[in-house]
């Protein structure tokens, strides 16, 4: 059903393969593909942001025909063509084939409301989407059969501007599809495969484009056409609309007209994974069909049910989506017949019996209609079992029926190149082949302190040159007030402990936690011997005044000349910025609310660098930290206190803010930076260097998205399987 795409460009016939590769994500975690694009042209693989369709895009014909005659060019395409050709068609030999099924007995449907693969994909506002990006490319290592679903977002996500008191603005950048990896799903002839959403009255159409992510298809729909009136053509153009009625029907496209959307297409699947309640209504389809097809509601409601696995993310009520009955009314009336249902009947599927009259619930809906439910940490697994345990009166809250499965990271991603050739020399060649069994990492103990260090170093060079370059470019640009760009990192030192904190900025992370006394940091930076800088970075969703004025707390404190530039806040995080700073930084800082962080993935991704984490003990830390590997404080503070500020997304606990703020401080003075200053003759700090390998040995392998998706598939998937053949 994939009709033509049309390519920006047509390469010379012995080397057309590259725009197949650059149209497939599989080339962005394999390094030797990247170092082919780059090999073309470095110059137009940096303008084009490491984005290789742009790049064949714009660059001159006369470059792709010299590739083409050149030999050395020549034999490293063959090389990356062949690999990429073996692995995208490779149906056998994988994890999945040898280990559950046979890939075609059990496709499984994943759908996501965001997606995080790579910066030249903009449909993503943070970890939930990395997550899910990363989810697609590991299934794909391991060979299972899934199909994905998500949205397209022509506007992209918001790109970000500091003005100069501080305050973000947001400018949108709308996508240039021409440029991205994605394609139009034409029909037999040709034109736009068009589907319009079952049951909604007045009609929404949807477009559908795609991504290929390795061996994974992934499906984005698009509500921005002609046959849809402007409100419509609107519902895609956002990530997770503020206004309710709109987050309603956006909803209501993903899952009832995702689910459409792969019936058009032909894809079959015998189990449903929900990725956190959003596209929950994915699940009164699967129903409904079976209604259609005669069976009673009970029938339908415990076949589809059995066959459905729900992954919630939220750690409180307030973050779940809630829809007024009335609201629901307006879409839904002419829906639940088709369930052979009543009103009440349908509504008592989303009902709270915590808070019966607060509407529709989509995480309990989903909870309702799922067997294999989930939480993404330990700790969010029991919270979640709290949380819920309405949904199961009578039961003692630890046998309430929600597990829970600890995220991951894809490490081919989120490993850097330099640090992946030194493990090739200490590791093995093929460790990457084995990633998630923790015994290969032992090994790491092995490499020298001064090769890890001297590699370390590298990536912390890169960081800081690249934070300069990209100031330069906002000073030639847009003029930038020099104020702005000296709170941009160019009095950066290489040679201080580094800090990162990078991340959403919602309020309950505490990105400003460790300005609350601001005596007691400068005189952390800026001691004389023993320098510290922080490096932010991170976006306010645009609703989020909250956030907004978090955000520029702190950029009022990169400005601050009391700091001698010792604090840096970088615009526009992304995917390539998170890249850089998860190297090259020496310490990643997390401070969220408890239990606020279901689990968070970056102090994953600065760990498998070598970064070890200083870190509040929620979410993965609680798992991760062994004593050796990091620091770790907030256990002392008991169980959450965190409190909602209202309807709006702030949160808020000041008596837990002093204690641990102190902690930090505390942590900084007292261990971190004295052990980070304590160098030999050779330069180097090797109590320091034992933390950032035990961060390596402890995290690489349990919080990789391989040991990830491997649960998935062995604790919910294989069981729904035998559900299948009942
Ligand atoms: C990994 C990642 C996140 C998620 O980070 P958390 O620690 O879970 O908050 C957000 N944004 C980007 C760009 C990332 O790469």
């Amino acid at each position: 059903m994939d009709g033509l795409r049309k390519f920006p460009l047509e390469a010379p016939g012995r080397i057309s393969g590259l725009t197949e590769l650059a149209f497939n994500m599989w080339w962005s975690w394999h390094p030797e593909a990247r170092a082919l694009f780059k090999r073309l042209s470095r110059a137009a693989w940096k303008l084009s942001g490491h984005n290789p369709v742009k790049m064949l895009g714009e660059i001159e014909k006369g470059v792709l025909e010299q590739a083409a005659g050149n030999g050395e060019f020549l034999a490293h395409y063959d090389q990356v063509m062949e690999k990429f050709r073996r692995e995208i068609t490779d149906g056998g030999g994988t994890w999945f084939a040898g280990n559950i099924c046979a890939p075609n007995a059990m496709p499984v449907a994943f759908f996501s409301a965001e997606y995080g693969l790579h910066r030249s994909l903009p449909f993503y506002a943070g970890g939930l989407g990395f997550l899910a990006g990363d989810f697609l490319k590991e299934s794909s290592d391991l060979g299972m059969p899934l199909t994905a679903l998500g949205f397209m977002y022509p506007e992209g996500y918001l790109r970000q501007k500091i003005s100069v008191n501080g305050w973000q603005e947001s400018l949108d950048e709308p996508l240039d599809r021409a440029s991205a990896a994605i394609s139009r799903v034409l029909d037999d002839q040709g034109k736009p495969v068009l589907v319009k959403v079952p049951f909604i009255e007045p009609p929404i159409y949807v477009e559908v484009w795609k991504i290929e992510v390795g061996k994974i298809p992934l499906y984005l729909i698009d509500t921005d056409i002609e046959a849809n009136d402007p409100w419509n053509r609107g519902i895609s153009s956002h990530l997770y609309s503020g206004n309710l009625e709109q987050r309603l029907r956006q909803e209501v496209v993903l899952g009832i007209g995702g689910r459409e959307v792969l019936d058009t297409l032909g894809l079959k699947h015998s189990v449903l994974h929900l990725n956190e309640g959003h596209s929950a209504f994915a699940i009164t389809e699967r129903i409904r069909e079976r209604v259609a097809d005669g069976m009673s509601f009970e029938q339908a409601f415990a076949q589809v049910k059995e066959t459905t696995v729900f992954t919630t993310h939220t750690p409180v009520p307030a973050g779940t989506d809630v829809f007024p009955f009335v609201l629901m009314e307006k879409y839904f009336s002419s829906y639940w017949p088709a369930l052979g249902l009543d009103r009440e009947g349908f509504f008592k599927l989303g009902m709270n019996p915590e808070d019966p009259q607060a509407g529709f619930n989509m995480t309990v809906f989903a909870l309702r209609c799922s067997s294999h439910r989930n939480g993404v940490s330990r700790r969010h697994g029991r919270l979640a079992r709290d949380l819920w345990h309405g949904l199961w009166p009578g039961r003692p809250e630890d046998e309430v029926p929600i597990g829970h499965i600890t995220n991951g990271i894809h490490v081919p991603t989120w490993i850097e190149p330099k640090m992946e050739m030194l493990f090739n020399r200490y590791l093995g060649e093929n460790w990457k082949a084995r990633h998630d069994q923790p015994e290969i990492w032992e090994a790491v103990r092995g490499i020298p302190d001064k090769d890890l260090w001297d590699t370390h170093y590298w990536l912390k060079m890169k960081l800081i040159m690249r934070i300069m370059e990209r100031a330069r470019q906002k000073r030639i640009e847009d003029r930038a007030d020099a104020q702005i760009i000296l709170a941009e990192g160019v009095l950066l030192d290489p040679n201080a402990l580094t800090i990162g904190f990078a991340r959403r900025f919602a309020t309950y992370k505490r990105a400003s936690l460790i300005l609350r006394d601001a005596q007691r940091l400068n005189r952390i930076l800026n001691d004389k011997w023993r320098p510290v800088q922080i490096i932010f970075a991170g976006k306010a969703h645009p609703a989020d005044d909250p956030g907004k004025r978090v955000l520029q707390q702190v950029f009022n404190a990169a400005m601050d000349p009391a700091f001698g530039g010792r604090i840096a806040f970088v615009e526009e995080y992304d995917e390539q910025l998170a890249q850089y700073m998860v190297h090259g930084v020496d310490l990643w800082l997390n401070n969220p609310l408890p239990p606020l962080e279901a689990c968070g993935t970056s102090g994953m991704k600065a760990a498998l660098n070598g970064v070890p984490s200083l870190s509040i003990l929620d979410g993965w830390w609680i798992e991760g930290y062994n004593g050796r590997n990091g620091w770790a404080f907030g256990e002392e503070a008991g169980e959450p206190r965190a409190q909602p500020d209202g309807p709006a997304s702030g949160w808020s606990a000041p008596d837990r803010d002093a204690a641990d703020a102190e902690a930090i401080y505390r942590l900084l003075e007292q261990e971190i930076v004295p052990l980070y200053y304590r160098i030999n003759g050779e330069g180097i700090s090797t109590g320091w260097l034992g933390v950032m390998k035990e961060a390596i040995i402890s995290a690489a392998a349990r919080f990789s998205a391989r040991r990830m998706v491997k649960e998935y598939a062995t604790s919910y998937y294989a069981k729904c399987l035998l559900a299948v053949k009942g």
